[in-house]
């Protein structure tokens, strides 16, 4: 393993990226001086953030800002709050943010942020005080020539906004190219908060034609009912999909004769999550990825289908919203059974594309309509898209493969180009 001497690097997420990353490597041919480089980040910060909590105590959450490579541009990738971030996480989900913007052809390397905490536990005012000091804990590493910052589980349109302004007030102007993600209000771009679904969306409207499956006769479940998985879900029922099961963080609902999205949305309004909720039957999480559907789509944690469920997995399509919800022997299993996998870097590159879209619009101060951002969407994953079905089936290689080839040779040939300095 090349992570050698870096023991708080090695994680099961850390060791899955650079294991899958080897294999690809290997197959390439990649050059062995830039294998050694791109296995492991430019930049690891770890981050004391001392917090006032509403009760007038102190609390240290621990961040994270993990630079890839940024041999393509400056640096991008989201924030996540959530209880399980480690350093190896956070490390797996900055090189897959590497490989996906390599692999739509965005002008981008890949980064990852994050802090250990229950965003659900903390007040908006503990929320707000956490943002602004890891913030300020990473100003002199962000900005928009140097690393751009976007939501991730656990964080939204508010976070982002706490992330702008804190970078401005320490500028002494207004920076809204400093992160991607914000309302529209404030510099964000019409169709950012639906992307990431969207994409997933879109690109399993690609797959079923090219499996010749009838999108408005099919069954899906979806895993995670936050912004990724309630965009995908309202969008594959706006094409006639029934929805047969959703699941969050508190549990999940099944009915054979499909869950009513709108009902569950607007429950979503004045509720954090699924919680009081009651339609068809419960299911716990485990149990809606065991499902028989068409379309199969984990929009919440990593590393969810692994060896001990991928046999018993009935899904036809696994679009995989989340970053690393399949561990590498899940993959092989689900080969042998023909599951069609849109991998991650693939399926939710819709939302880092818009991310783009954002920040080239704050860059030129010039703002784009909702067509013209849906049309561009379309148009890059259809390609990215065709690209990586066209590779897998030349090579014979899965799908999963074929998106890490192209994400990585760009990568290595940009570095061979570049050479290394001094
Ligand atoms: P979110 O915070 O909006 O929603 C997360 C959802 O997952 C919530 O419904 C939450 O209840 C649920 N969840 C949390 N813990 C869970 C558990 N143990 N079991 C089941 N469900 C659980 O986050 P999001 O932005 O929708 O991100 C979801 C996934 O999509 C993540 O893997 C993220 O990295 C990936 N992703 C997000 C974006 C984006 O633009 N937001 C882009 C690309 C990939």
């Amino acid at each position: 393993m090349v992570f050698t001497g870096s023991a708080e690097w090695h994680t099961p997420a850390s060791e899955m990226a650079v294991t899958q990353f080897e294999i690809v490597a290997e197959r390439l041919n990649l050059d062995r001086n830039v294998r050694a480089r791109l296995a492991r980040p430019d930049r690891a910060l770890v981050i004391s953030v001392p917090t006032r909590l509403d009760d007038g105590s102190v609390h240290v959450f621990t961040g994270y800002r993990v630079q890839h490579n940024d041999v393509l541009g400056p640096f991008k990738g989201g924030i996540r709050y959530h209880p399980d971030v480690d350093l190896g996480e956070v490390c797996a989900l900055a090189m897959w943010t590497t490989w996906k913007c390599s692999l739509v052809g965005l002008p981008f390397g890949g980064a990852k942020g994050g802090i250990a905490c229950d965003p659900t536990r903390l007040s908006r005012k503990e929320l707000q005080g956490m943002t602004r000091r890891y913030t300020a804990e990473i100003r002199n590493f962000i900005g928009p020539e140097l690393d751009v910052p976007a939501p991730d589980m656990g964080t939204n349109e508010q976070v982002m906004v706490w992330v702008m302004d804190t970078y401005s007030q320490h500028k002494g102007h207004a920076v809204p190219g400093v992160v991607t993600g914000k309302p529209v209000e404030m510099g964000g771009t019409v169709g950012r908060r639906e992307a990431t679904g969207r994409g997933v969306v879109h690109l399993i409207r690609e797959t079923a034609k090219h499996l010749n499956l009838d999108l408005s006769r099919s069954t899906a479940a979806v895993q995670g009912f936050g912004n990724v998985g309630s965009v995908t879900a309202a969008e594959l029922a706006s094409l006639g999909v029934k929805i047969i099961a959703v699941s969050d963080r508190t549990g999940g609902f099944y009915d054979e004769k499909g869950l009513p999205i709108d009902r569950l949305l607007r429950h979503l309004a004045d509720h954090p999550d699924l919680a009081g909720c009651r339609f068809g039957e419960p299911i716990s999480n485990a149990e809606l990825l065991e499902l028989k559907c068409d379309v199969l789509v984990p929009a919440a944690l990593g590393m969810q289908i692994t060896a001990e469920n991928a046999a018993r997995l009935k899904c036809r399509i696994l679009a995989e919203g989340a970053n690393g919800p399949t561990s590498l022997e899940a993959d092989e299993i689900l080969g042998q059974k023909g599951v069609f996998v849109l991998p991650d870097i693939l399926a939710n590159a819709g939302g880092v594309t818009v991310s783009y879209f954002e920040w080239v619009q704050d860059l030129q101060n010039f703002f784009w309509s909702e067509e013209q951002v849906k049309q561009q969407l379309q148009q890059m994953l259809t390609r990215a898209f065709r690209e990586v079905l066209d590779l897998s089936q030349r090579e014979k290689v899965d799908m999963r493969s074929a998106a890490l080839m192209i994400g990585i040779d760009r990568v290595g040939r940009a570095m061979l180009r570049r050479g290394l300095y001094p």
